[in-house]
């Protein structure tokens, strides 16, 4: 709703905007050029072809030899074939840079966009996002292929048409000259409400697709609470608003060609009328009139596709203003390269690190933690919902930065990594595990994308996953479904840890599901972990007190502080602690 309140307008700084996506053009400027000279020649011949049509007439008229009635003829069919083959060709070369241009556009895009910190991710929607990706750029496909040349011809046959005019007749010029600009002028005021309204509409139509994407996606929830009328009466809500949109500037529309036809036959009816004067006094001949209300034709049409090709500027302007929004947010700095280059051990050290979400900056999710791991040792976070461990993980990843305070790993300060060596060496197995809707083999291999086959089943078997992997009829190649629908939790659950196994991190993070697996399953997954966590620093989201017990170190947070730290036995002994009663509650309970 709030992209329809702002109208971009034609300005200078919007076209500069447009002018900045043509660098994505630039590679084929050559072409373009090559197509735009096509253009030119084409319209020319266009504006040539009322002329000579003018000219056959006199020749006719006048009881000319057939001779130069036949050279004329020729000469149109002449105009004719260049004109069809210069089209052809014009046609072909816009599509193709407009075409790879795209391309480069959309991958800058998703490169860029894949690139942005957590922090804009967690502020926008995901529908939102990728109606960046399709729809803007496909509303800048439009204006490359089809409005440019549009505006170039028609500034042509606009021009040239009126100075071919003033040669024939300055007196009929004139008097044309004084009608077809008062068209015009009404032609793009009327424009102007019909875009304002025709971008309404498309952010109306954007809400009511983020509705449908984010029920589909969540369709497990909407069913589980029984919302089906609630969504279908939202989206009723929206889908009428986009109607009623339409309609109305469906209204408008009609309004605007209703005006463009009268105001077009109206002018060519006065151009006529004074034209026959002229030619009762015999200052005009028969085929210059001829000619004279062709192009007049051509000049009314092209001003008012002129206030059309304003319109889809504008649009443009829109678009392209939404995209640059993505493409000037600041990227996360990555090296996008295959080799780690600044290995770690598996240290790290949080020191007095306190945090806010750039959402919420008035709550401080994380206060003064400190604690200390040294490599290989396994940590559990503890604590009740709201404490802040999943943040700790969060910063760890540097996902986002600490408000003050520090993160290190090996001493060294987490700025001084770069973020993807870092990232390298961590592998996260999360609570809810995320499989992408291709086959077990690419799932597996996300977390080494080079991996040969030896390595994925080698991982699976680590994983415990191999048995059941062999089990199905496509074993590796088996399709997982959207989001790993068709595979039991406990068996993603071991998927993921094959993901972990295969990207052999030096920190292993785990969040531990809290959702209970049958005990057969619980053994094998349990046994996957104890495998994986062995050799390297392990972070756990620890819900289960097997896990916590032989922890190097336990820390317990609260409200987003560190109430108590040290192992279970240290833990256990003190005479009352939050840890105790968990322990006693939960664990032992
Ligand atoms: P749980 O055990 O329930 O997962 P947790 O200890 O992992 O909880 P966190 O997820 O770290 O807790 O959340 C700590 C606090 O930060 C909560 O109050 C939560 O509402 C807030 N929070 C989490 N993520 C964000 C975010 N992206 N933007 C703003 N606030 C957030």
């Amino acid at each position: 709703m709030e992209q329809a309140a702002k109208k971009p307008r034609v300005t200078a700084s919007g076209l500069k905007k447009i002018a900045r996506l043509y660098q994505y053009a630039k590679p084929h400027r050559w072409l373009f050029a090559l197509g735009m000279l096509m253009l030119f020649l084409s319209s020319s011949a266009t504006l040539l072809f009322p002329k000579l049509l003018g000219n056959l007439v006199d020749a006719g008229q006048k009881g000319n030899i057939m001779e130069h009635i036949n050279t004329t003829g020729a000469m149109l069919v002449g105009v004719l074939v260049a004109q069809a083959i210069l089209s052809f060709f014009r046609i072909n070369i816009f599509v193709t840079v407009t075409e790879k241009s795209l391309a480069s556009l959309r991958q800058a895009t998703y490169s860029h966009l894949i690139r942005l910190p957590m922090k804009f991710f967690a502020e926008r929607r995901v529908g939102e996002l990728n109606s960046r990706i399709s729809a803007d750029i496909a509303q800048l496909q439009d204006t490359f292929t089809t409005t440019l040349a549009e505006f170039i011809r028609q500034i042509i046959m606009i021009v040239g048409g009126i100075v071919l005019l003033g040669i024939t007749s300055w007196k009929l010029t004139l008097f044309m000259l004084a009608i077809i600009p008062v068209i015009s002028i009404v032609a793009v005021i009327f424009g102007k409400s019909i875009r304002r309204f025709s971008k309404e509409a498309q952010a109306q139509v954007a809400d009511s697709n983020t509705i449908v994407e984010e029920t589909l996606q969540g369709i497990f929830n909407v069913k589980a609470f029984a919302n089906e009328l609630f969504e279908i009466g939202r989206y009723k809500k929206k889908t009428d608003d986009v109607a009623k949109t339409g309609i109305r500037v469906g209204k408008y529309q009609g309004v605007f060609t209703s005006f463009i036809i009268l105001g077009l036959f109206g002018a060519m009816v006065a151009v006529i009328w004074r034209g026959a004067i002229l030619m009762a006094n015999h200052e005009l001949e028969t085929g210059q009139l001829f000619s004279f209300v062709i192009y007049t034709g051509f000049i009314g049409g092209s001003i008012s596709g002129l206030a059309e090709i304003y319109s889809r500027i504008q649009k443009s302007i829109g678009a392209t203003e939404n995209l640059l929004e993505i493409l000037d947010e600041p990227v996360e700095i990555l090296s996008l390269t295959a080799d780690v280059r600044q290995p770690i051990t598996g240290a790290l050290s949080f020191d007095e690190v306190s945090f806010r979400y750039p959402s919420r900056k008035d709550i401080s999710v994380l206060n003064d933690v400190t604690f200390d791991v040294q490599a290989g040792w396994q940590v559990a976070l503890v604590g009740p919902s709201g404490a802040g461990k999943s943040t700790v993980v969060s910063l760890l990843l540097r996902f986002y930065d600490p408000v003050s305070g520090s993160i290190s790993f090996d001493g060294k300060p987490a700025s001084s990594f770069d973020l993807t060596d870092l990232r390298r060496q961590m592998a996260v197995v999360p609570q809810d595990v995320f499989l992408f809707g291709g086959t077990i083999r690419e799932n597996i291999a996300y977390g080494d994308t080079n991996a040969p086959e030896g390595s994925i089943i080698a991982a699976a078997r680590q994983a415990n996953a191999w048995d059941f992997i062999q089990a199905f009829p496509e074993g590796l190649d088996t399709v997982v479904g959207e989001r790993g629908v068709q595979l039991s939790g406990g068996q993603r659950q071991r998927i993921a840890i094959a993901r972990a196994v295969l990207k052999d991190p030096r920190i292993l993070i785990l969040d531990e599901a809290t959702s209970a697996l049958d005990s057969e399953s619980e053994r094998l997954v349990q046994d996957a972990l104890e495998k994986l966590m062995k050799g390297r620093t392990s972070i756990v989201i620890a819900h289960r007190l097997s896990t916590i017990r032989n922890s190097d170190l336990i820390l317990v947070l609260d409200k987003g502080r560190i109430v108590e730290g040290g192992t279970h036995e240290e833990l256990m002994m003190k005479e009352e602690g939050l840890y105790k009663g968990l322990g006693e509650l939960q664990f032992l309970g």
